[in-house]
């Protein structure tokens, strides 16, 4: 039986026909460089273009460095890495985007600092996205560096090195909705960051919508952390003990100036219903992603279905989930 590579790369793909020739050669010569063995694992996560065909042969035809594992269905990125992670074999285990925004040509770089650290995370040097990724994700980035503590600057970039024991601690978590970069840095004790190039999409496009991205950004905050809770209740002692200084105030001019200002009054009374209204519905909002997020976790379907996997002899289907 051969020995264990020391470096996985693990690439999820969904509809990447455009990239995946070009994704898996660029990444091959790259790792040839390095001197050390490795593993490409690349997960093909229900794509329906030709994506699943390549990879298969891919993996027929570079034996031993190219690992297929196909998902019956679409998952979702990052569930579709966390397929990928119960297949690693290396020390050191790499995440890539198949869209070559981030060149695959920094691995070996990466890896060199890897072994200093559990972690290495990348920053976007020049981000090449539209004007409206770039403010989503700098909002996000914001939102998670408050609520979690961990300090990065960057999470959305995916080009990232994890040490084997953090990707073990990640494969242990049952939870649905998960953000690998995020989960990653909860586990590690030394992480640093690297700045990387990030070039534009040029093939295929984005496979993120807006809808997509919210719910990503949800994932994100509620996995992570019960802050947002915390904070809901803060904004809501503020508001109503805002609310009741208004119905003092009310009162006291009310005493004041006599009942025909009060009728004035009706207006204000009115705007300050609205924005209670507002803030319940907001708050109600809040729960209902963290109720969503529980009934999705007490159901414990499995993250994912592995269809098949090539390039590999003899593969024991490792479960993700507890039961
Ligand atoms: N991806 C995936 N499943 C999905 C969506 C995306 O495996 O449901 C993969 C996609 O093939 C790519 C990576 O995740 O390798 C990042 O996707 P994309 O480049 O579209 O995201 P963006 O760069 O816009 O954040
Ligand atoms: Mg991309």
């Amino acid at each position: 039986m051969k020995e264990n590579p020391q470096i996985s790369i693990v690439i999820p793909v969904y509809n990447e026909e455009a990239c995946l020739g070009e994704l898996i050669s660029r990444t091959l010569s790259s790792c040839r460089k390095m001197a050390r063995s490795f593993e490409i694992i690349l997960i093909d996560d229900g794509s329906k273009d030709q994506s699943a065909a390549i990879i298969r042969k891919a993996a027929a035809d570079n034996a031993g460095e190219i690992v297929g594992v196909l998902l019956n269905r679409n998952y979702g990125q990052h569930n579709a890495i966390m397929a990928g992670f119960s297949y690693v074999r290396g020390q050191w285990i790499v995440t890539l985007d198949a869209d070559l925004q981030n060149p695959p040509e920094e691995i070996p770089r990466l890896v060199t600092i890897a072994m200093d650290y559990d972690v290495v995370g990348t920053i976007r040097a020049r981000r090449n996205d539209s004007f409206f990724r770039k403010t989503s994700s700098a909002i996000i980035n914001r939102a998670v560096q408050k609520a979690t503590g961990v300090m990065m600057h960057d999470y959305g970039c995916m080009l990232r090195v994890y040490k084997r024991h953090i990707v073990e601690a990640m494969l242990m978590c049952n939870e649905r909705s998960t953000f690998i970069p995020v989960l990653a840095n909860s586990f590690a004790r030394t992480t640093t960051e690297v700045e990387v190039e990030h070039a534009a999409r040029t093939m295929g496009e984005s496979k993120y919508s807006l809808g997509k991205l919210i719910s990503l950004m949800f994932d994100l905050v509620t996995t992570m952390t019960t802050y947002p809770l915390r904070l809901l209740s803060i904004i809501g002692g503020i508001i109503s003990a805002t609310g009741f200084g208004f119905g003092i105030l009310i009162l006291i001019l009310r005493l004041i100036y006599g009942v025909e200002w009060a009728v004035g009054g009706v207006f204000t009374l009115f705007a300050l219903v609205y924005f209670f209204i507002g803030a319940q519905f907001i708050a109600m909002g809040l729960l209902g992603e963290y109720i969503g997020r529980i009934y999705h976790d007490v159901r414990a379907r499995p993250r994912y279905f592995v269809q098949e996997v090539t390039g590999r002899k003899m593969v024991e289907q490792k479960s993700v989930t507890s039961e």
